[in-house]
């Protein structure tokens, strides 16, 4: 008997690193050391490898057996590792072949009955492994489609121990069981909605065009009823399909976080809707055991939409500030730390005051100036200066609902929208094709103000005056030229006009 090795793979947030199983059967007092940094549920791998090699008739000899994991360096948690360690020691007491085990990177938990259930994370699992050098992945049956959408490596299904040991040689009588399936998360899949189902607010609906276009994040303000939410729900449908790149992160993300992928990628930008009630963790990520991505990593790719994004607690909308920033999220822990992607687009609706009445023609508000002026206040400084789209909405009037029953509503598809995003979208990627950037929304103001994409003082006359007479500051003229530049992009424009440049400045007057 010599030592035996496999491969398993430990994920730290989205990253797939190999680890090196080894494993050594000697003589000595009966036994089972597990090393290399486990924390607790790799303990309880060392219970549920021998209960499960027993009971699939593979029982281990009554040894010492030593089982270590390396690096040791890298953080291990979770039950994933199971399989490999079962046939690392199946390997070691010669009941199965060394070079198959050894060739071969395993994935799955094991039950005590034997039987291998589906783990979370296969997707981001399965690419790092093959970007190691991984030709075959052993995983349970019901994770062999969400394994088989990488590309590149031999996915082999196994619906117990008994069945890997006899894939790997081992001189077993196949036993027929029923694979463990997969428990779903129910998460029904959101349709693209129909932009012409907005009734009334047409300037809305074109700055969520622009929005869409640019990439900018944006925020509402009007009261209760004026459609913020469904305007925000039509978001991502706006938007283009995912690239590859993408389309694994985004699927990867929900694997991680238990919700069943199957064999199709995602291909749609996510919309992720956190309650106002939620915590930090629940938005950014977090946990005890196991590090999960939160909201703003299920939205990266998509829209992250806050409905009344005054009520949401201080602390969890600071945390909003790295991801903003970076497009990325670190979450730290004592016993390890993980990042996650988390590059979405921003959507906040909030009601004008307290009470949310004001403004309105028909119900009196009762908030005074300090109250209304400390709630959107709430929303203030770092954030709010990411957002170059901010805009009121109103309520619509029964005139407005009149003309759409009569069938007059002229406002624009869903498709046809998509189709003037996706041309906005190629003009300023072409214009940008020199730089790092791709959508306006990510080009620093400086850069709009220097060089040849400096407008003139006549097309800028209106937002100068402004800034001069102290109604705007430098952050808000330069979010009004990132949006005129869309707006020029979405009138196929070479550049912004002074109409542009007086439709950005209209766009936003909310605050
Ligand atoms: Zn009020």
């Amino acid at each position: 008997m010599s030592v035996a090795r496999t491969r398993v793979v430990a994920l730290t947030g989205l990253e797939g690193s190999i680890v090196e199983v080894e494993a050594d059967l000697s003589s000595g007092l009966p036994g089972f050391l597990l090393i290399g940094l486990p924390d607790a549920s790799l303990g309880e791998a060392r219970d549920r490898v021998r209960a499960a090699a027993a009971n699939s008739g593979c029982v281990l000899p009554p040894k010492k057996l030593t089982v270590n994991l390396s690096p040791a360096s890298l953080p291990k948690h979770g039950a994933s590792f199971d399989l490999g360690i079962a046939v690392a020691a199946l390997a070691a007491a010669d009941l199965v072949s060394h070079d198959s085990a050894a060739r071969v990177v395993h994935l799955g938990e094991l039950g005590l009955d034997g039987r291998l259930r589906p783990i979370q994370g296969v997707l981001p699992a399965v690419l790092g492994a093959v970007r190691a050098g991984a030709e075959i992945v052993m995983v349970p049956s019901a994770n062999v489609d969400e394994a088989s959408l990488v590309p590149g490596v031999r996915v082999v299904g196994m619906p117990s121990l008994r069945d890997a040991a006899i894939w790997h040689g081992g001189d077993f009588t196949p036993v027929d069981v029923d694979p463990v399936p997969l428990e779903s998360v129910d998460r029904p899949k959101s349709p693209d909605l129909e932009l012409a189902d907005v009734i009334g607010n047409a300037a809305a609906v074109d700055a969520l065009i622009a929005a869409a276009s640019g990439g900018h994040h944006l925020l509402m303000v009007g009261p209760p009823g004026a459609g913020k939410t469904m305007l925000a729900a039509r978001l991502p449908a706006l938007l283009p399909d995912l690239d590859i790149a993408a389309a694994l992160e985004v699927t990867s993300v929900r694997s991680l976080c238990g919700v069943p992928v199957a064999g199709t990628l995602e291909t749609r930008p996510p919309f992720e809707n956190p309650h106002h009630s939620s915590s930090a963790a629940s938005l950014i990520g977090g946990g005890s055991a196991i590090l999960r991505p939160g909201s703003v990593s299920l939205a990266t790719r998509g829209v992250l939409f806050l409905d009344e994004a005054p009520e949401f607690a201080m602390s969890v909308l600071d945390s909003l500030r790295q991801p903003l920033e970076s497009g990325r999220v670190t979450i730290q822990r004592a016993h390890g730390r993980a990042e996650f992607p988390a590059r979405f687009q921003l959507v906040m609706a909030a009601n004008p005051c307290p009470c949310g009445q004001y403004g309105s023609r028909d119900v009196a508000c009762n908030c005074s100036p300090f109250q209304r002026r400390r709630y959107l206040g709430r929303l203030s400084g770092p954030l709010v200066d990411r957002v170059d789209l901010q805009l009121r909405v109103g309520r619509i009037g029964s005139a407005q609902f009149r003309l759409a029953a009569d069938g007059q509503n002229s406002t624009v598809t869903t498709f046809e929208a998509r189709a003037r995003v996706a041309a906005a979208r190629a003009r300023s990627a072409e214009r940008l094709r020199e730089t790092s950037w791709s959508l306006n929304s990510e080009v620093p103001g400086q850069w709009l103000r220097s060089g040849s994409q400096r407008l003139s003082p006549r097309e800028t006359r209106v937002i100068d005056d402004a800034l001069e007479g102290g109604r705007l500051t430098m952050r808000g003229y330069d979010r009004l030229l990132r949006v005129a530049w869309t707006l020029a992009d979405l009138d196929a424009a070479p550049r912004p006009t002074s109409e542009h440049v007086a439709s950005a400045l209209a766009l936003r007057r909310s605050l």
